[in-house]
């Protein structure tokens, strides 16, 4: 891994109360992410935080006021790592992740963990001890080369397997299949591989805005060049009709195989072994209009 620039920041607090639409708190126990994603929506934030360098290449971590009254976030939704990544390969020397998940202990907080890594597998006794705590993974492929082109997280084989740990020790599991890279990521073969041992698998199609946009259709024009007309179709002339049939191509494979099939929702439980609820966070608003 190339060497990053990191550097120790002081803040108020750690939580944050959320503008997601899961509501409740975000806690983001660095600022950048050396997971160094090229789609990262979480890039943004280089603009409110005075970084100018590449995303990616900068950490900071954050030491914040210890959490003095945990039951505050009692009921509350927590969600860590929302423009991190909290498992990012330096957790594993600054553990402030696991700061946060030891301040909460007692509280009654649901906590949901969005990563890319396995480095998770060392918090499941903490996180056992919440009342309600859900893991989720993103996998928007099962080919490692392109996963190397698209990030510097842990290999695609060690989520899965982090992803089946997690799940047989009790703790609810999402396989978050995003970004949905048309033409190349396989959202079946993806369920396939996990559907064993997650509980829910949510779908988000690849949204192509700011800097980024240019990056991608780039990389796709040398790495796909076959499928650079169907890029431009979606990310230049703006048509639906990809997501479209791939929504009702997997409300198809979900009814066949008896997995229950949700819009944009975001149901609680535990799921029966084997069938993972689909959860659609495609553009629908937008596909609505165009019909
Ligand atoms: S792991 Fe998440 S926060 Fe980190 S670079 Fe990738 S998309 Fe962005």
């Amino acid at each position: 891994m190339e060497r990053e620039i990191i550097k120790e920041i002081n803040v108020n607090s750690i939580m944050t109360r959320s503008t997601l639409p899961v509501g409740g708190y975000s806690v983001n126990p660095y600022v950048g992410c050396p997971h160094a994603c090229r789609y990262c929506y979480a890039s943004f934030m280089k603009r409110f935080t005075g970084h100018t360098e590449p995303w990616g290449s900068f950490l900071d971590i954050k030491s914040w006021e210890p959490i003095k009254n945990p039951h505050l976030y009692d009921g509350k939704r927590v969600v860590i790592g929302s423009v991190t990544d909290g498992y990012n390969p330096y957790e594993k020397y600054f553990r402030r992740t696991r700061k946060v998940l030891e301040e909460l202990q007692g509280s009654s907080a649901e906590i949901m963990i969005c990563t890319k890594s396995d480095l998770v597998l060392r918090d499941i006794e903490l996180l056992k001890k919440f009342p309600k705590a859900t893991v989720s993974w993103s996998i928007n492929t099962l080919d490692e080369n392109f996963r190397t082109d698209m990030d510097k997280a842990s290999t695609i084989a060690s989520r899965i397997e982090a992803m089946r740990q997690v799940y047989e020790s009790g703790i609810r599991t999402v396989c978050f299949i995003s970004p949905i890279f048309p033409g190349i990521t396989d959202v079946k073969a993806i369920i396939e591989q996990v559907k064993d041992f997650c509980d829910l698998v949510w779908l988000e199609n690849l949204n192509l805005r700011g800097g980024f946009k240019h990056n991608i259709m780039e990389y796709i024009g040398k790495a796909y060049p076959a499928l650079l007309p169907l890029y431009e179709e979606i990310y230049d002339r703006k048509r639906t009709g990809y997501w479209q049939a791939l929504e009702q191509d997997i409300q198809q494979y979900a009814l066949q195989h008896g997995y229950p099939y949700r819009i944009n929702d975001l149901p609680y439980g535990r799921s029966e072994r084997g069938k993972p609820v689909i959860v659609n966070y495609f553009y629908h608003e937008k596909i609505r209009r165009h019909k």
